[in-house]
């Protein structure tokens, strides 16, 4: 797999886990829309693999 310069990530909310789909790089990691907590990176997004 060729290296990506940006990459989808999922990042969650800690308190409402609230997640949402990013791509990085960004500068920071967004807030959540519902309690305003800073987000926190869930896992790495794998292409054909699934829950
Ligand atoms: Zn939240």
């Amino acid at each position: 797999m060729e290296p990506a310069k940006k990459e989808s990530v999922e990042v969650i909310c800690p308190r409402c886990r609230y997640t949402q789909i990013v791509t990085l790089p960004m500068d920071d990691l967004p807030r959540c829309p519902q309690c305003k907590t800073r987000m926190s990176i869930s896992e790495l997004l794998d292409e054909g693999k699934s829950y």
